[in-house]
């Protein structure tokens, strides 16, 4: 299993909440802090603004009467918030800051100065807020007849540090929450999209090791659903391009094999034939004749073997320039027709030739298309018992041009049909052999035709007859 990525996908979680909580537990403790210092002093200021207020305040002052201030602000509690346990109000002397009466005694029977009673001991209004201490107060000044006095009043701030305790603990409770839900996401998330992973991991180790049998399933449109189905084409894909490479290796062994021992043939034959001659200097002219004459054939077997497999393998490498231009392909099977005419006519054959009207002029090298019509031709004529019928016919049919050599020879057994386009395939070794053929006429012809965008195919019944047949695009291989 593949832990890391799993790991790393609950920590991620994990954080997210967390983060998510310390930003919240900020902002909320912070909200509730400047909600309580802006209620406080939009609170003091509002009340003291109160002009009846401050009326009997200066009264109760001219006449120093303290008793009757602190009952004035014991009037106004409700409006200052006053609960004599977080706010108090205290009446100090305005001279020296001393505690005279308040809603609450304070502890060491004098309050702090603050900043702000500074303020009043100077005679301003002390009610700047300091976010930053642990209280927040007020302290006016009130000139008295005898003696100056200061309205003070402080609140410690215990509700609003509870208040954000209280936050805390919800935030850390929902942070509890949060921890236990990002648990079942993450075996959530582990089942739809780790275990996915998990299961192409194993099919790419599978593939890996050559086993191309294992298919992942996964038909979702999301990231892993569409890697998924990549990796199963990209299988496929490497299986095949394995598969062209291991057969095309089986090709090239056989082919090497069959060069070989093509080869082997005409050259032991050269040999025997020389070493005769050499040893026998008395030997008859007209056997010695006979003799030149063999090895001379079978030089020349061996030459147009050669020449056939260095055509072959300049069409593999793709080194062979073809010359593309405008020529009449009508005219093309008619001079092959003439040329091959005499030869058919002596093994007694019945030669003829039809083509229909119109057959346009096509883009291809002249030279090879006739090659590969002469081949299908001479092959007819070596295949069919003398005094056969060998038609060429050649026409047009939707943006094609084609020509079919039809003969009534020794057809082609069904199970050899297809492999006569094969290198050095021939149905009857010895008999190709004796009309001069290497097995590569039709390969050869097969290599042109495709080059121009084109197909060769043939229909044959044994004892019956072959046709032969190539079509080829009017506008050579762009236009295929
Ligand atoms: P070859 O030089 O042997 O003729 P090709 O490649 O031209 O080589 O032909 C391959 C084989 O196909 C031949 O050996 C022969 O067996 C078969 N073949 C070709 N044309 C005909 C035909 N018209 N009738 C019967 N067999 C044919």
């Amino acid at each position: 299993m593949n832990r890391s990525l799993y790991t790393k996908l609950v920590l991620i979680i994990l954080f997210l909440i967390i983060a998510l909580m310390v930003v919240a537990g900020v902002f909320l403790t912070r909200g509730v802090r400047s909600f309580y210092l802006n209620d406080f002093y939009d609170r003091m200021a509002e009340v003291f603004a109160d002009q009846e207020l401050a009326d009997s305040l200066r009264d109760a002052a001219e006449n120093d009467d303290t008793e009757l201030m602190s009952e004035m602000l014991g009037v106004y509690a409700g409006r200052l918030g006053i609960d004599s346990g977080t706010r108090n109000y205290h009446i100090l002397s305005g001279d020296t800051g001393e505690w005279l009466a308040g809603s609450v005694r304070p502890e060491n029977g004098f309050v702090d100065i603050t900043p702000n009673i500074v303020s009043a001991l100077n005679g301003e209004n002390g009610d700047e807020s300091d976010p930053n201490a642990d209280y927040m107060d007020v302290a006016l000044p009130v000139e008295g007849g005898g003696r100056d006095y200061i309205i003070y009043i402080i609140d410690n701030r215990e509700t609003m540090r509870s208040l954000n305790g209280q936050l805390l603990l919800i935030i850390v409770e929902a942070l509890a929450v949060g921890l236990v839900i990002s648990v079942f996401l993450s075996l959530l998330l582990a089942k739809t999209m780790i275990a996915p992973i998990q299961e192409l991991t194993r099919a790419a180790e599978k593939v890996a090791g050559g086993d191309f049998t294992d298919k992942v399933d996964n038909t979702s449109k999301d990231e892993i659903g569409v890697l998924t189905r990549t990796f199963n084409d990209m299988a496929v894909q490497l299986e095949d391009t394995l598969d062209d490479l291991k057969r095309s290796e089986q090709m090239r062994r056989e082919f090497v094999a069959n060069v070989s021992h093509e080869l082997r043939t005409p050259i032991t034959g050269v040999k025997s034939y020389a070493e005769t001659l050499a040893a026998d200097p008395d030997m008859p002219a007209d056997t010695r004749e006979r003799f030149l004459n063999v090895i001379l054939n079978e030089s020349d077997r061996m030459t147009k073997i050669v020449q056939d497999l260095l055509t072959l393998s300049r069409f593999d490498a793709g080194s062979i320039e073809f010359s593309f231009d405008e020529f009449s392909f009508e005219t093309s099977v008619r001079d092959v027709y003439n040329a091959v005419r005499m030869e058919a006519q002596a093994h007694g054959h019945v030669f003829t030739l039809e083509t229909e009207p119109d057959i346009p002029r096509i883009r291809g090298d002249k030279a090879r298309v006739e090659q590969v019509i002469m081949n299908m031709v001479s092959n007819a004529i070596k295949y069919t018992k003398d005094g056969g019928r060998i038609a060429i016919k050649a026409g047009v049919r939707g943006g094609e041009v084609w020509c079919s050599v039809k003969d009534n020879g020794i057809g082609i057994p069904k199970e050899d049909v297809q492999k006569v386009f094969d290198r050095f395939y021939r149905v009857d070794k010895a008999r190709s052999r004796e009309s001069g053929g290497t097995g590569l006429g039709l390969s050869i012809a097969q290599e042109i035709v495709a080059r121009h965008g084109g197909r060769i195919d043939v229909k044959s019944r044994p004892g019956h007859g072959s046709t032969f047949t190539v079509w080829l695009p009017v506008g050579g291989p762009e236009d295929a």
